[in-house]
């Protein structure tokens, strides 16, 4: 029972009863009995659902009523609100709840003084590499799905930041909560923990394939479903769960879908199913609820999820806004939306149970595998767990579709009857090591080469490996590189390694290595750089700021050029010139151009690609030569095949990135690039964040061009508000948005200042009578009276704005 546990802060055992945990589960029954209140270190590979958050809690909360204080690592940013808004019903028994989220210096003291904090393992890295002091006062750190070490891309983040956890706080009680894998004891072995494996639910599950007429379960047992000729499987099985009552009610779905796109069309075509199906009541309700969730942003997105809500069916993925997420999330337990079809995001840590979970699809495209792949036994297995709802179903059903004979045996074959996958640490792959070989040396992890292979020695890479000289032999080459690129000083004779100032700035910066070369790369082929002091143009309030070249050549120098701000796209830019010059030469001057900004931050490796499609090269191949004077750097040639196809691909991205800044709209967007308005946001903010950071190298460097450093700060901003020029300061006040920008703009209303004094009437009238809006948007410039009480909109104020 609960409150017979000891070492807890007082109330929590009964506050946990009162929660309806009458007694603890078996798996948390085992982790109590190994320890996990008495500070051991553990890791507890059980089913999804199965309580592994209570584990964690029951660690965190005695590390806490013992005087330390805890972290929680979530593997996505979209769940680190939601945990810590779980753990917050503990700030009634005087623990205090934090989570990391936005930048690094608006956080730092803060959390300083929480007793729980929640974070991505990113963020821990950063805060790491960036010297937050709190760091080293932890005494529990727990790992939610730990598993994902062996992600390509984010497993040797999670790996070495707890290794760097590990080896500050000596003693720290480590967690580490897993999905049931094929190694779970070789993970135990890695973080020195007692191992409590299980394969316990709390409800009994049944996996089983849809072919033809029937459903097939693992266990022999079988379930007709039949499909009329030319109806949707889901649709069909998805009617089934509901037209089949337990408790006076029918039950709900989760579907899962391989892309956010696919997720969104099968929530319109499931709310065919769950319209039909409702009551009343539940049409009012949802109504209700569909305005609430139009209220949250004026997207297509947004309209598009209330469109399905309106008639109980949802979609869910990573691209959607946090408030959309748990509008959806909670009315789906409510058991007001009957039907989520959702990408594998939800299978990860949002708690949704349904009656029956329908895997749609079981292949993925994968860029690098270039076509659809099967995913992983492990992954589909954490969706099938979302299956059944304690308490409310008599057991939950997990489904797979198969529309031959032959698929259903495969998927028979390699899910149903099929262990999970062992976890193997990807730290040993070269673009791995490079970011992390530098943080390790610059936040002083490691001070020679020695140093830093036996610092590697702790990671689960070398708890796994056979092959001792393989992670030495990578590391050096990646200490190779960080040399030659004058991130890292070797000390020859001594083998001593310092990050240089470069470098540091880099691991603080959160950059991949190469991507920061690429960029100073370009950035530096702009002009040759003497010696100069520029006046900072951007009128940001940095006032002045101060380039100096290495050695003492100012006067022989070539002077510093004058850069043209082409107007992206040929249209409505300004041929304003800039210069820069104290002294300095005018030569000829070099052009920055957005375009040539945005290429540079696409072609790194810290952008996702875009992928060319038929046709595309044509069409690329065009533009690259078209614009080929903006680019940053060499153009590679047509004969270098893959390089250029590269070359060609962040062309793309860019191209995306300037239509974005020229205000082309959404939806065209996404149909010119064939990508999702999630896509967008994604490239966009990503691009904002390297600009940024070439901001900083630019500044941070020798040999860059000062007014280098304004035209990526007025690309970055452009990205930011997706607007052009002239719109920036409007933009900038919040609540307007590119569009509304524009229509302000059009009315006469064209900066900030002009908001402030513009006739209410003529405001209101661009911003399509929205009085709210109006209010909100005025008070944001810092207007005076910004009600519109005394304003109503009349024909001549959306005449003056049209
Ligand atoms: P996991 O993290 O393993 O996927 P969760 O921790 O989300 O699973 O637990 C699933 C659900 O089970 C939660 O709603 C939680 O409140 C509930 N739960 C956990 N432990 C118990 C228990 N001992 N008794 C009753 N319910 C529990």
């Amino acid at each position: 029972q609960p409150s017979s546990l000891s070492g807890l802060p007082a109330g929590v055992g009964e506050a946990l009863e009162a929660e309806g945990v009458a007694e603890l589960y078996p798996p948390q029954a085992a982790a109590v009995e190994a320890g996990v209140v008495d500070g051991e270190s553990l890791v507890a590979a059980v089913p999804t659902a199965s309580g592994k958050t209570l584990i964690a809690e029951l660690a965190m909360l005695s590390a806490v009523e013992r005087g330390g204080k805890a972290l929680y690592i979530v593997p996505l940013r979209a769940l680190a609100s939601e945990k810590k808004t779980e753990f917050e019903r503990w700030e009634d028994h005087g623990v205090t709840v934090g989570v990391s989220t936005g930048n690094y210096e608006s956080d730092g003291e803060w959390l300083a003084t929480r007793d729980i904090i929640v974070a991505t393992s990113e963020k821990v890295d950063s805060l790491i590499r960036n010297g937050a002091p709190w760091i080293d006062d932890l005494t529990c750190v727990v790992s939610d799905e730990v598993h994902l070490v062996d992600d390509p891309n984010r497993g040797p983040t999670l790996e070495v930041t707890l290794a760097k956890l590990r080896k500050v706080n000596p003693g720290l009680q480590t967690v580490a909560l897993s999905a049931t894998v094929g190694n779970a004891d070789v993970i135990a072995e890695w973080l020195d923990a007692g191992l409590v494996e299980s394969d316990w639910r709390p409800i009994d599950l049944r996996m089983g394939v849809h072919f033809g007429n029937a459903i097939d379960f693992a266990d022999g047992s079988k379930r007709e479903v039949p499909v009329e000729r030319g109806e949707d499987q889901t649709a069909r099985l998805v009617a089934d769960a509901l037209d089949t009552e337990e408790d006076g009610q029918g039950g709900s779905s989760l579907v899962f879908v391989n892309s956010r796109r696919n997720a969104e069309s099968s929530a319109r075509k499931l709310a065919e199913v769950t319209g039909s199906r409702l009551t009343d009541n539940e049409r009012d309700r949802l109504r209700e609820l569909a305005e609430e969730i139009r209220g949250v942003s004026d997207t297509d997105t947004s309209e598009d999820l209330a469109d399905a809500v309106e008639r109980g069916s949802a979609f869910h993925h990573a691209g959607l806004a946090s408030e959309h997420r748990s509008l959806v999330e909670d009315a789906f337990r409510d058991r007001l939306i009957k039907c989520i079809s959702a990408t594998p995001t939800l299978a990860a840590g949002v708690n949704t149970p349904a009656r029956r979970v329908i895997v749609r699809d079981w292949r993925r495209y994968d860029g690098e595998f270039g076509g659809m792949k099967p995913l992983d036994v492990l992954e589909v297995h954490q969706m099938c767990g979302r299956a059944g709802r304690p308490g409310l179903d008599p057991y939950g059903e997990a489904v797979l579709l198969a529309n031959d004979a032959d698929t259903k045996e495969e998927l028979f074959e390699r899910y149903l009857w099929a262990d999970p996958e062992p976890v193997r640490s990807k730290l040993a792959a070269e673009p791995a090591l490079r970011t992390h070989v530098l943080a390790t040396i610059a936040s002083g992890f490691a001070s020679t080469r020695d140093g830093l292979l036996s610092f590697l020695d702790n990671t689960l890479y070398a708890t796994q490996t056979d092959d001792e000289g393989r992670l030495a032999a990578v590391t050096d080459t990646v200490l190779d590189y960080l040399a030659v690129n004058d991130f890292v000083d070797r000390d020859g004779g001594t083998e001593g390694l310092t990050a240089t100032g470069i470098g540091h700035t880099v691991s603080r910066l959160y950059l991949d290595p190469m991507s920061a070369a690429e960029m100073l790369d370009g950035l530096r082929s702009v002009g040759a750089a003497g010696s100069a002091e520029v006046a900072g143009a951007g009128g940001e309030g940095e006032g002045e700021f101060v380039m100096t070249a290495d050695g003492d050549g100012d006067a022989d120098e070539p002077g510093f050029g004058t850069y043209t701000r082409a107007g992206a796209g040929g249209e409505g830019g300004e041929d304003g010139e800039v210069s820069g010059t104290e002294g300095g030469e005018v030569t000829e001057s070099p052009e920055v151009t957005p375009l040539g900004l945005y290429h540079l931050v696409s072609r790194t490796p810290d952008m996702y690609e875009l992928y060319l499609k038929s046709g595309d090269r044509e069409t690329y191949t065009e533009l690259c030569y078209e614009r080929e004077s903006e680019f940053l750097g060499d153009v590679p040639s047509e004969y270098e095949d893959v390089r250029f196809e590269d070359w060609l691909a962040s062309l793309k991205t860019a191209r995306l990135l300037e239509d974005w800044a020229n205000e082309v709209d959404e939806d065209r967007i996404t149909e010119r690039y064939g990508v999702g308005p999630g896509d967008i946001r994604g490239k966009v903010d990503t691009a904002e964040w390297l600009l940024r950071a070439a901001e900083t190298l630019a500044r941070d460097v020798e040999g860059v061009d000062g007014d280098v450093v304004v035209a990526v700060r007025e690309a970055r901003k452009r990205i930011e508000y997706g607007v052009r020029e002239e719109l920036l300061d409007l933009a900038g006040v919040r609540n307007v948005g590119r569009k509304r920008a524009r229509r302000l703009f059009e009315a006469g209303i064209e900066t900030r200042a002009d908001l402030r004094e513009a006739d209410k009437a003529v405001v209101l009238g661009a911003l399509r009578g929205r009085e709210r809006t109006a209010e909100r948007i005025l008070e944001h410039a810092g207007r005076e009276d910004p009600s519109m009480d005394d304003v109503r909109p009349d024909k001549s104020a959306s005449a003056a704005a049209t």
